[in-house]
């Protein structure tokens, strides 16, 4: 059973959606408003994927 929460954007401020899929522990943030996507594992904290816009890689 996944749950849908809508969560701030750490990216741009606008209202992203968190997916948490319990069956394999991963949560996917992603906000349509800049494509901010960031997927990880809740169990072990790693990121699995990210992908912000704008945001230099300093
Ligand atoms: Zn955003």
């Amino acid at each position: 059973m996944n749950k849908k929460q809508i969560v701030r954007c750490p990216n741009c401020g606008n209202h992203a959606t968190r997916h948490h899929f319990t069956n394999n522990q991963i949560i996917e943030t992603s906000c349509p408003a800049c494509d901010y996507l960031m997927v990880n594992c809740s169990r072990t904290g790693n990121v699995l994927e990210s992908y912000a816009p704008g945001i230099p890689s300093s």
